[in-house]
């Protein structure tokens, strides 16, 4: 039953990852097209089926020769571009050859257009070449056999390249988590329904989903239920027919239409109930069988902020990636930092690059209801439990959420 005061221990946010991450395995492989593979995650290693480059080719514009014949001029036999071959050459020859071309039987070498004189259908090159010079020998880039994409790798656009070189058309990929979402709260109305008197509109349903689709996983929207135990079940218990993870938002803190909390408890094993974390102190965890419950706060901030530093690590780990926590990277204070006393705080932050140090400043108010705070914020600052607030300068630990801009660019020293 509710009460007033929390029957579950604030578990810290460590641990809380720990006990999420220990129930969670990489979802069975299938095969799909390259073409549908990107964003996916390997469950089979990549091997090189094809040497590659699959003939000698020249790396430059130039003149492909004998390095034998030294400095000697070479009568000059024609040419060949990038996708023609050509005649094989002799002693005292050579021919014009384009970046990408193959170098005729008989040459070893290209000189580049630049250490080469010509004249009269003669080329002297100035330094005597070496045979090797600006070509890549077969099998140079890739070996077959040779492993290229390990297991467990996500598919970018670099490595549907890759795949696309070697003439795979097809990968084994683990399965995507399918996301059921549910929102509670019998103030809430669809985000396209009018509201009236004291109900509001549903936020946390389209965040999810978009999250998710953002993030790459497949999602469905269970719709909204009022804070009625049997009505939320059923809609939870559809969920985990239909997907490896439900996700509700609402009606997990400790008021009397709360309602979550004793629901995944009865479906199946609630691991915590309260976590030592701000925005999101009541994020709930449980499973049912291989299935993953959470129960996200109500309030828009911490829903969306627990969506991404506890679901997100969840379903990449579903999904069959590696690393999947979000790491920290060293910052500085721009401005003042006030902390809760009870629990750290993860203040919605822009960090920018400023004279060679990351420095976050707060998006402003950090009411957990103000979704506004989380516009415009890349980066999340982790102000530790405290009474005294932190002094501008002071070095802190942030969580990029996005590009990070300032004055550190490309090509930029220090
Ligand atoms: P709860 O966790 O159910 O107590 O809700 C906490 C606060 O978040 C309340 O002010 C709710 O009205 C608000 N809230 C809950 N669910 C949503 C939602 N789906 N969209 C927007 N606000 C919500
Ligand atoms: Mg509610």
């Amino acid at each position: 039953m509710p009460t007033e005061i929390s029957p579950y221990p604030m578990v810290p946010v460590d641990d809380a990852l720990r006990i999420i991450l220990r129930r969670v395995a990489p979802l069975p492989a299938e095969r799909v097209a390259r073409r549908d593979a990107l964003g996916r995650v390997l469950a089979e290693p990549v091997i090189a089926t094809e040497d590659q480059p699959p003939f000698v080719a020249s790396t430059v514009d130039g003149f492909a020769v004998r390095a034998d014949d030294g400095i000697a001029p070479r009568r000059l036999r024609g040419d060949v571009r990038a996708g023609a071959s050509g005649r094989p050459i002799g002693p005292g020859e050579c021919v014009r050859i384009m970046t990408g071309a193959p170098v005729p039987a008989g040459a070893d070498a290209v000189v580049m257009f630049e250490w080469a004189e010509q004249r009269d259908g003669v080329v002297i090159p100035e330094a005597p070449p070496k045979p090797g010079d600006n070509v890549r020998p077969i099998g140079s880039d890739l070996r077959t056999g040779e492993m290229v994409i390990p297991a467990g790798a996500r598919l970018g656009p670099v490595e549907i390249g890759l795949l696309a070189t070697l003439g795979i058309r097809e990968v084994a990929v683990h399965r995507r988590p399918r996301v059921a979402v549910l929102t509670t709260g019998d103030e809430i109305v669809d985000a396209d329904a009018t509201p009236s008197g004291p109900a509001i509109r549903d936020s946390n349903g389209p965040t999810a989903l978009a999250a998710l689709a953002e993030w790459g996983f497949a999602s469905e929207f269970l719709g909204i239920a009022p804070d009625v135990a049997e009505e939320q079940e059923t809609l939870i218990r559809r969920g985990i027919e239909r997907a490896d993870v439900v996700v509700t938002s609402g009606g997990v803190s400790v008021g009397t239409h709360d309602l979550i909390k004793p629901i995944f408890a009865k479906l199946g094993e609630l691991h915590f109930g309260r976590i030592a974390f701000k925005p999101g102190k009541p994020l709930t965890f449980a499973t049912v069988g291989q299935t993953l419950l959470f129960g996200l706060p109500g309030n828009p901030v911490s829903a969306y902020v627990c969506l991404a530093l506890f679901v997100r690590p969840a379903l990449r780990r579903l999904a069959g990636e590696e690393d999947v926590v979000p790491v920290l990277v060293d910052a500085v204070a721009g401005e003042p930092l006030r902390p809760s006393p009870d629990r750290p705080d993860y203040q919605r932050a822009i960090a920018r690059w400023e004279g060679g140090r990351l420095v976050v400043r707060t998006t402003g108010p950090q009411g957990s209801s103000r979704l506004r705070s989380l516009v415009g914020a890349n980066a999340l600052v982790v102000v530790p439990a405290g009474t005294t607030p932190l002094p501008a300068g002071a070095p802190v630990d942030a969580i990029l959420l996005g590009p990070v801009g300032g004055d550190r660019l490309l090509g930029a020293e220090g």
